[in-house]
């Protein structure tokens, strides 16, 4: 199909308001994507017409909804070529996900001295979950290093695996500075030594073409509002082999086969770790979510969201003072800087009374600041329904906060 932005444009109606009397400029994707129109539509009608609990009704609209539901549940299965439908768990988001499974394959693999191993430029849902579970094991978190680039050191990755490493939990692309990390070559170094990885796609989905398979991850989380479909939702790839291994995350209903006082069973994959009733509307906003991308072409995503970037970076560079936080190499949609000595907070206000919505702050990920020595940065996230006017219009808009503070 042919990448036609003022169509693309037209898809998303939220795009179409003005703020503070000025067209919006929406470039805060990283923190969550806009919604096209047929996702809207898609959970909309699930509430008009089929709203029903799923798998346990014999009635019409309930045998309606547990087929949509696993229909889309094959379809997310295909999106990210997973092996078996029974590998992608629903879940609420990425922070869910990653929260499934140190609990759960920290409670199986995890034992006193083993060592986790994390990056430096991870979100805090990467970090808290797996601190907490090395409290509670007497294990040890291991942080792989940074340049001043904002890249992983290879090498000292490298070295940092060992006999008691039982995982490594690391971010595809980095939310604060945008760096894409060698994830395939860092898999491949782990399970050379046996070690399975979880990777962190919350950032990766929305703008890189993923393939489990050829990733060879043995985890893989995201969020489904960070991909244009509904919050709420998202989802947990594991490969059979752990998952088959790791006992539930949480129990009540749907996870059960068979329940008495004395001992209850468990029920297969994927319904062992999906408790309760699940956001069924949201399982099927992402799975329309997915058709849409699929429609526009991930390759032409790809390419588009590219060139924003190389503009977006290539005309701020031309602004005096400002300084650029992760600079890496390979990157993806996000830019992150600050603006001489002023807060990124005062300047933030600035920008947003021009109309454009941007974040500022630590974006969850305080300790890749720290590293930096820096409380916080401006960032611009874009996504493939963003313009180079409306890059321009940020430049306007940093132009305005260097003349009031002077
Ligand atoms: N990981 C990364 C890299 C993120 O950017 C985010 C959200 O910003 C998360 C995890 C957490 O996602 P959620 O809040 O949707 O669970």
């Amino acid at each position: 199909m042919e990448f036609d932005i003022n169509k693309i444009r037209q898809d998303f109606p939220i795009l179409q308001q003005k703020i503070y009397g000025k067209p919006l400029v929406y470039l805060d994707n990283a923190a969550t994507t806009q919604k096209p129109k047929v996702v809207i539509d898609t959970v909309s009608k699930y509430y008009y017409e089929e709203n029903a609990n799923i798998h346990r009704g014999v009635h019409y609209l309930s045998n309606k909804a547990t087929e949509s539901f696993e229909i889309a549940r094959k379809n997310i299965q295909k999106y990210i070529n997973a092996e078996n439908s029974h590998e992608i768990i629903f879940t609420k988001g990425t922070t869910d996900s990653i929260n499934l499974v140190a609990s759960s394959f920290g409670k199986k693999f995890i034992s006193k001295d083993d060592e986790i191993l994390i990056s430096v430029m991870e979100h805090h849902s990467n970090i808290v979950p797996w601190q907490i579970l090395c409290e509670e094991k007497k294990a040890k978190l291991r942080v792989i290093p940074i340049n001043e680039k904002g890249e992983i050191i290879f090498d000292v990755f490298e070295k940092l695996l060992n006999e008691k490493t039982k995982l490594v939990a690391i971010t595809h692309v980095s939310n604060a500075l945008g760096t894409i990390n060698p994830v395939k070559e860092i898999i491949s170094k782990a399970h050379k030594k046996n070690i399975p990885v979880l990777i962190d796609g919350a950032q990766s989905i929305p703008h890189l073409k993923v393939d489990v398979k050829e990733l060879d991850c043995d985890f893989y989380c995201f969020s489904g509002h960070k991909v244009y479909a509904p919050m709420g939702v998202g989802v947990l790839y594991g490969k059979e082999k752990f998952l088959e291994e790791m006992p539930p995350y949480q129990s009540g209903g749907e996870m059960i086969k068979n329940v008495t006082f004395e001992k209850t069973t468990f029920n297969e994959l994927p319904f062992k770790f999906e408790a309760g009733t699940p956001n069924v509307g949201g399982v099927l906003g992402l799975s329309a979510a997915f058709d849409y991308l699929n429609k526009i072409g991930r390759e032409n995503i790809e390419v588009y969201e590219n060139e924003l970037l190389n503009y977006a970076t290539e005309e701020l560079q031309k602004i005096n003072g400002l300084r650029f936080i992760g600079t890496a190499k390979h990157k993806t949609s996000v830019i992150s800087f600050l603006i001489g000595d002023i807060h990124p907070y005062d300047a933030g206000i600035i920008i947003d009374k021009m109309g454009v919505a941007i974040r500022t702050g630590h974006h969850c990920a305080q300790p890749v600041l720290d590293w930096f020595k820096i409380p916080g940065t401006i960032r611009a996230s874009f996504a493939f329904y963003n313009t180079k006017d409306e890059i321009d219009r940020l430049i306007e808009a940093i132009l305005q906060v260097i003349k009031m503070f002077g």
